[in-house]
């Protein structure tokens, strides 16, 4: 489940192991001086620590996992580290897991469109996370290593992957999570018995295939990169928007393989120390 945390009160946190949710995706926007200036209340008013006492209470009633994910733009890329050491430090020894989501424009509603970060950008924030942060980490954890490269390769996603949909705030059912909002991408609802418009469900699993695509055919990044989000295929495609789906290590890819050497080889020292066997 997805959630921006601010209602996420005692009261529904006691309801997720009944419900059976194990993971939860929590957006933030940076630390507390960041956050309340970008993810405010109508009136204005902030919502940082409201968000982190409901998470407080629900770490201990709670088992399941809780991915933070930090909107991260051109604006507040630098702000990341700080949020992902305060994170771990406020949560330490709970299932967490914290990672930069960055902020994309979407067509034809986001005015900010000079915040995007473009892939050099991306790959520079990869880069620098590592300089920054994990380099001087005592312990990398799994989950920060999955995100470099080779291991990030098989991000998995629900816009092409048979099995996954997302359910709107009103029932609605869509592909991808981007969608939401957007009449015509809505699937059907959750109250259908079946769904309404299956042509988006095709064109997110086949039209948007990068092995059809004649410049991923050309790609020595093919198959490994699963030529990029699926969702900016989609939208070059068929809204002809002009997205760059290409995955962020293209351009860096010997200097991001060292880095995740490094970060491999500290999680098996790390794992030597605690069990006296290197991990394999
Ligand atoms: S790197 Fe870009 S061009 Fe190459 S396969 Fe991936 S999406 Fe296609």
């Amino acid at each position: 489940m997805t959630t921006n945390g601010y209602l996420l009160t005692p009261q529904v946190a006691s309801e997720l192991e009944e419900l059976k949710v194990k993971n939860l995706q929590i957006a933030i926007d940076g630390t507390r001086e960041v956050h309340d200036t970008r993810r405010v209340l109508m009136n204005g008013g902030p919502t940082y620590d409201r968000i982190m006492q409901n998470i407080d209470h629900l770490v201990t009633v709670w088992k399941g996992k809780i991915h933070f994910r930090v909107n991260v733009d051109r604006q507040n890329r630098d702000n990341y580290f700080p949020i992902y050491r305060a994170l771990h430090e406020r949560f330490q020894g709970k299932r967490i897991d914290v990672y930069p989501g960055l902020v994309r424009s979407a067509a034809g509603v986001n005015p900010d469109l000079d915040c995007h970060m473009g892939r050099l950008e991306a790959s520079q924030l990869a880069v620098d996370m590592f300089k920054e942060v994990l380099s001087k980490a005592d312990t990398v954890k799994p989950d920060d290593i999955s995100r470099y490269y080779p291991q990030a390769r098989f991000s998995g996603c629900t816009a092409n992957m048979k099995n996954f949909y997302v359910i709107g705030p009103s029932g609605e059912i869509y592909k991808c999570w981007h969608d939401i909002g957007i009449e015509k991408m809505t699937l059907g609802t959750i109250f259908d018995e079946q769904l309404q418009n299956v042509e988006v469900v095709a064109n997110y699993m086949v039209a948007t295939d990068p092995f059809d695509d004649p410049e991923c055919r050309q790609c020595s990044y093919l198959p490994v990169c699963t030529g990029g989000c699926p969702q900016l295929r989609y939208e070059k495609k068929f809204n002809k928007i002009d997205h760059d789906s290409c995955t962020k290590f293209r351009d860096r890819l010997p200097e991001l393989l060292e880095i995740y050497y490094h970060m491999k080889q500290s999680a098996r020292k790390d794992c030597a120390k605690t069990t006296g066997q290197p991990k394999e």
